[in-house]
Order: structure tokens, then C-alpha cells, then sequence
């Protein structure tokens, strides 16, 4: 024990962790951008909406959530009847805090005949007030079958939406959000690295500004990311998203290389997410003890937030067509 804080440290703490998980039939989500060492003792890593869909798949009672706070609110609308903690509450997001609903709804109340079309990095609030959800591996298939002259408003990533504008042309209004993270991505010091490694490709995640994605091999998800380091026939990797993912990368193929992509001045660590890194596994020891931070969302905002979200369930699975799907709130 570390007395100063009475909690179980080293090897200790990792079997504390696994005692209480199997105590509490929880089950541990871990984000790719999480640490290493979390990412190790989780149950299922990956994406925020995969890893969702996941537990809720699971007889689980409780969701312990490694990532922040829209990903555990999202697991929440989808299990609303497991309990879902998350180790630091103030692990937030700069996307989420850049749309406040309040905001959101004044700018729909200004434009009633646009559908909103919305990145899953939002506010249940915001998910609430949105038609359909996207993430950014089925934002372009959802958006291909709206009609051509449906006017949508995109929010709240302006780069991810400003990608999906240029791979599409198709216009959309803009809400103008940006993930801290990804912005932080310095062309300069993207174009020394690429000259260091001659021939290294480039992955990027559509959240970084058009001025980074112009330099990429490959744009897409983090899912998607890992999925072409694998496939890649290359043994060196430049990868332009949160650094962490990069763990993944080398244990699914060890002998390749994976390169971060530099920030500002090429040595910084703005491209590592403040809010995820936040959790801790002190902190998911003591999420799982007490079963708190805990997150908690009203019924009638929980079933409107679902409705956007199940929309782009449907739409992505190619079975359901947007005819299928009700009147959406700008109709
Ligand atoms: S990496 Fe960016 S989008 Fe993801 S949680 Fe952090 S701030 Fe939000």
C-alpha cells in the first residue's frame, strides 16, 4: 500500500483491479489514446463507439470506461441499465466543449431547413438536439445517401467536416470546433520527418487541419489507421493522431516502425490528449471500488439522444434507407 494515499500500487494495484472487475462483473473499456498500461488490463480496446456497442453486448453489470466523458455517456444510451463509471470526471473534450446545446440550438433555430448531421465527439445534449450521428469511419457512407439537395449543418469537428466537404463536394455549414489534439500537427515539421524517412506513408486521422491531410497516404479512423499499419507493405509508418494508438500498432506488428507526428516545435507533447490522459489506474481502482465517478443521464434526454444515435446505426449497416427512419427535427 502507498500510504500517503492508501491505495495498492505496482503489481498490487493491477491485482486489486482484476479482483474488484470480477467482484463487480465489470467489464473495462480502454481507448486507444489511453496509456499503454491501461490499454493492457482493459477487456476490449478500440474505438469510443465500437467499444460501446461492445459492452453492451456483454452480461456485464458495470461499464468502467477508460476514455472520456462522451464515450462513457454514449456507452450509457446504450446501456442504460448497467452502471457506467468513468475514472476522472473532468476528462472532457475540446470538440464537445466548443458546442454548448445551448449554442447548438440557436444556430439550428437559425437554419430550420438544415438537417444536423453530428460527430459522435459531442454532448448528449448536442446528440440530443442533432438527426444523425456520425463517427468518422461511417460520417462519408450516412452523408452519401441524404439527398443532394438536403442542406446539412456538420458539427462539431469544422476539419473532419471540411474533409468529408472536399472527398464529397459537397456543401455543408460548418459548426467551427476543433480537437485540440489534431490541430496541434505542424506542416513543417510533418515535411522534415517525411524527408527523413523517404518513402515512409503518411495515416492521418480526418480530424487534423486540410493542410496535414494533404500530406497523407491514408485518411481515415484510428480504427482504420491501425488497420492500414498492418496491411501496409511498408515497414515504416508516420502516423498523425494521438500518439498512443501507436502501442497498438507495435504489438499487432512488431517489426514494422511507427513514427508520431510532430507538433509545433517537433519535440512537444501537444499531440498526447490532455483528457484522456487523466485516467489513471489508481483512479480506475478507485472508479471500480466506489463505483463513482459514475455517469447518470435523464430518461427523456437519454431516449432523444438514442434516436440520432440509432439512425446512424441503421444507415451505416446499409440495410436501412433514410426513408425508413421518421421525420428528422429540421422536418
Ligand atoms: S483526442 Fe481530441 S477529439 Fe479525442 S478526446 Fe482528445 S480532445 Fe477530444
Amino acid at each position: 500500500m502507498n500510504a500517503r494515499t492508501e491505495l495498492p500500487t505496482g503489481t498490487d494495484l493491477l491485482a486489486e483491479i482484476d479482483r474488484l472487475r470480477r467482484e463487480r462483473n465489470a467489464v473495462i473499456l480502454g481507448h486507444y489514446y489511453q496509456k499503454p498500461e491501461i490499454q493492457d488490463l482493459a477487456d476490449f480496446v478500440g474505438d469510443s463507439l465500437d467499444l460501446s456497442r461492445k459492452a453492451a453486448a456483454t452480461d456485464a453489470d458495470v461499464i468502467a470506461f477508460c476514455g472520456v466523458r462522451f464515450m462513457a455517456e454514449t456507452a450509457k444510451i446504450l446501456s442504460p441499465d448497467k452502471t457506467v463509471i468513468l475514472p476522472d470526471m473532468d476528462a472532457g473534450c475540446s470538440l464537445e466543449d466548443s458546442c454548448p446545446p445551448e449554442q447548438f440550438a440557436a444556430f439550428r433555430a437559425q437554419h430550420p431547413d438544415h438537417i444536423a448531421l453530428t460527430y459522435i465527439n459531442c454532448s448528449t445534449e448536442v446528440k440530443a438536439l442533432s438527426d444523425i450521428i456520425v463517427t468518422s469511419s461511417s460520417a462519408e457512407k450516412i452523408l452519401s445517401q441524404l439527398p443532394a439537395d438536403q442542406k446539412v449543418i456538420f458539427g462539431p469537428d469544422r476539419n473532419l467536416g471540411g474533409y468529408l466537404m472536399r472527398k464529397t463536394g459537397r456543401d455543408m455549414l460548418l459548426w467551427p470546433g476543433v480537437c485540440i489534439v489534431h490541430e496541434a500537427f505542424s506542416e513543417t515539421e510533418l515535411l522534415k520527418l517525411k524527408a527523413q524517412h523517404p518513402g515512409a506513408p503518411v495515416a492521418a486521422h480526418p480530424e487534423c487541419p486540410a493542410i496535414i491531410l494533404d500530406h497523407a497516404d491514408y485518411v481515415g479512423s484510428t480504427s482504420g489507421i491501425l488497420d492500414y499499419a498492418k496491411a501496409m507493405a511498408g515497414d515504416t509508418l508516420i502516423v498523425a493522431t494521438e500518439p498512443h494508438i501507436i502501442h497498438q500498432m507495435e504489438k499487432a506488428v512488431p517489426e514494422k516502425t511507427f513514427i508520431g507526428a510532430p507538433g509545433a516545435d517537433g519535440n512537444c507533447n501537444c499531440n498526447i490528449c490532455p483528457y484522456m490522459a487523466l485516467n489513471t489506474l489508481e483512479k480506475l481502482y478507485v472508479a471500480l471500488r466506489d463505483l463513482s465517478p459514475r455517469i447518470e443521464i435523464e430518461e427523456g434526454l437519454r431516449q432523444r439522444a438514442k434516436v440520432s444515435l440509432d439512425r446512424m446505426l441503421a444507415m451505416a449497416s446499409g440495410t436501412v434507407g433514410l426513408g425508413d427512419l421518421g421525420p428528422l427535427r429540421a422536418n
